[in-house]
Order: C-alpha cells, then structure tokens, then sequence
C-alpha cells in the first residue's frame, strides 16, 4: 500500500472544525486499505501566533516541505485584527504559497444538481455546471515592480502597480492547464487583454505556441477577459479549463465561485513544479472559503469545501482519482438525499450540524 506524509494545517476559527470532518475521512481511508497516511498536524495563522509569535513557525514550514501535500483549513478572525503586519495570519499562508512555489492555483466550480436553487441565476444555466478556473498565483500585477506610492510634489500622489509576465511563467501555467483538460473535456479557454495590454499580448502568443507545440489535440480559445466575465454569467457550461493571470483569474474565479452558491462548498488547490527528480509536485490544499468567526465553535460550518479539497488532493498529488470521485459522488449523494449546513439550507424544514454532514458523507463512502 503506498504511503503518503500530509501536513494538516486547521488554522483558526471554522477552520479546525472542518478539519476534524477530514481526519474522519483519511481514518475511514486508511482503513479501507486505499493508502497509509502519515499525519502531521502544525499550526497556522493566529493560532500560531498566540503559540510561537509567529503565522507559521519554522519547524511547521520545515513539515510543509517535507510534505507530500498540506491540507489547509483556514486562518484569521478579529482576535488578531491588531498584531504587527508582518505576523497577521494571512501572512502564514503566503509564506506557504511563496515557499512551496505554489504557482498555480486551481478553482472548480462545480454546481450539484440539488443545490442549483442556490445560485443567483436560473437553473438551467447552473445545474451541472463543472468548470476549472487556473490562475497564475505567484506573478503579474500583485507582485510586479516597480510598486509603490509616490509624491509628486505638486498636492498630488502617483500610486503604480506593474503588469509583468515573463515566458516561462505563461508557459508552466498554460502546461497545468492543458493537462487538466486532457483529463477532463478537452477545451482550454486562455484569457488576458490584449487589445489593451501588452503582457496580454504575450500571454496569446505564449499560450497559441504552446498550444501548437505540445497540446494540438486539446481544443483551444482566446477570450478577452472582460468578455470571459460576461459570458460566466450568461452561458458558463460553455468551458471546461479557464486559464489566465493572476489579477483577472482573482476576479473570474469569484464570479464563477458565486454560480454554484455557497462558499461553505468550494475546494481549492495550489500546485508548484514537478520536481525532476522525484517526479512529485508541492501542492496545498484549501477551501476558498475563511475563517467564518460568526459562527465558529457552534458547529454549523459546511464541512464540504474542506472534503472536497482532500478529495482533489487524492486526485492531483497522490494519482488516487477513483478514491477522489467516491468522495465526490458521496457528497453529491448527501446533497440528493436533502441534508444540508445551515449556509446551504435553502428551502429544507432540518438542519444538520458540521459533524453530521462529516458522518452522512462517510456513510456514503462504503
Ligand atoms: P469567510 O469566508 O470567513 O465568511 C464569509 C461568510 O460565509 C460568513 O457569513 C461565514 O459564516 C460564511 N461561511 C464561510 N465558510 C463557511 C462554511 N464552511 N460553512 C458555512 N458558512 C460559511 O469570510 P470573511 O467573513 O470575509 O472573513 C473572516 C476571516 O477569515 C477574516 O479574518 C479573513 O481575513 C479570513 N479569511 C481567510 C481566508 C483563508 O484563510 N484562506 C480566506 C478568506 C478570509
């Protein structure tokens, strides 16, 4: 049976919670006799501040790096609203994205049938819904100098961000998703803007020579990203793999979050290089959503976006993409079957609390 070392980071607020849902699932697992885990847990955010004064302390980054995957619940909450900047909990799952050299970011956005009344628009256009959003995480304007503020003497202020993409940047983001989508539909819809940009212009030419050199059999389009938005929300089952930069791959995969419902549904993953040598990846895993103070220690947080990010962590870093849809159908099955978290309630008479909704998917499970 192999064997597979998992850094588990609950985090704060909701975030242990949803993790405790998580460790059920790896226990039933292992015993399944579907791979061995070797667990380590750290923390992270303000929880590792009220610990070591610190987001994320070293000997827990030293366990990330080790780590076949992490797996990430949540961090910060209005407890630590006035720590010094550079220790406030986001600070901790930057640290991980830039020392792991997590460079993509992928978001599904997936719409079960059963909760198709939960997005703000019409069935028909939702209801099966199952698109992948890759954003590029580690460069573009939010990292790109020259960045800063500057006094022009004059009453006035000059505030300057920078757009800057070099070739292998767009080159390692394009090969994630077109092997994505030769394991999905097939079809990679690439977007920037061109018409006004010139990293946009070589974010086309990149992408269309990529396209040419190594993945001719996927079907591949260019959209502008103003009019990818537009058409997420009047026709999104037209795409299946969405790939653009970071600013506008921050935009689109909120909205195409928003098309599917609740925030207590949405998994993520965060991927690095493949390692040559190993031939293994650096990846983490999350929920989009945070840290939900309003209603952490109550036992009402939706568990299913911490599930559903183990389930992609099976799929994407241990190759266990059998295991990965068993997950998925059981939380499909949960879904059909009506039972639902407070945020998902809908028009249900019952709700059920965090652990309920972790056993209710276990019983699915087999
Ligand atoms: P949030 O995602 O924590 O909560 C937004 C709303 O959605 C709340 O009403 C919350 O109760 C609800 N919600 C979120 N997840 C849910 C779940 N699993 N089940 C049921 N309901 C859920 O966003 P926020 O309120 O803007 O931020 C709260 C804290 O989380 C802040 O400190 C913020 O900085 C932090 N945050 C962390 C991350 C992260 O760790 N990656 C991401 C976003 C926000």
């Amino acid at each position: 049976m192999a064997t597979y070392k998992l850094l588990l980071l609950p985090g704060d607020g909701i975030g242990p919670e949803v993790m405790s849902e998580v460790e059920k699932v790896l226990a039933r697992l292992s015993a399944m006799g579907v791979a061995k885990f070797e667990i380590e847990r750290g923390l992270v955010g303000g929880s590792a501040y009220d610990a070591h004064g610190q987001s994320i302390s070293e000997s827990d980054m030293k366990l990330a790096l080790a780590a076949d995957a992490v797996l990430f619940g949540a961090v910060g909450g209005p407890k630590w609203d006035g720590v010094p900047y550079d220790v406030r909990p986001e600070a901790g799952l930057l640290r991980l994205r830039k020392d792991l050299q997590l460079f993509a970011n992928l978001r599904p956005a997936i719409c079960y049938p059963a909760l198709a009344e939960a997005s703000s628009l019409k069935r028909e256009i939702v209801e099966g819904l199952d698109i992948m959003i890759v954003r590029e995480l580690t460069g573009g304007v939010y990292f790109g100098e020259p960045k800063q503020i500057i006094d022009l003497g004059n009453g006035q202020k000059r505030g300057i961000d920078t757009q800057v993409y070099d070739t292998y940047e767009i080159e390692r983001i394009g090969r994630v998703a077109f092997e994505l989508a030769r394991k999905r539909r097939n079809k990679v819809t690439s977007s920037e803007k061109r018409n006004v940009m010139k990293s946009g212009v070589l974010w086309n030419e990149v992408i269309t020579a990529l396209h040419k050199r190594d993945y001719a059999d996927v079907e591949l389009e260019h959209q502008l990203a103003d009019s990818l938005a537009m058409q997420l929300v009047r026709w999104p089952k037209q795409f299946d793999v969405i790939v653009t930069d970071n600013l506008f791959g921050d935009m689109l995969s909120d909205i195409a979050a928003m098309l599917t419902g609740s925030l207590g549904m949405l998994p993520s993953a965060s991927l690095g290089e493949v390692d040559k040598v190993t031939d293994k990846r650096r990846a983490l895993y999350e929920p989009v959503h945070g840290s939900a103070p309003d209603i952490a220690g109550k036992g009402m947080a939706n568990p299913i976006a911490m599930i559903g990010s183990l389930a992609m962590c099976l799929r994407y870093s241990f190759g266990l993409g059998e295991t990965a849809d068993r997950i998925e159908t059981a939380i499909a099955d949960v879904l059909a079957a009506g039972l639902r978290t407070a945020d998902i309630k809908g028009d249900a008479k019952d709700v059920i609390s965090t652990a309920a909704m972790g056993d209710a998917i276990l019983a699915r499970l087999g």
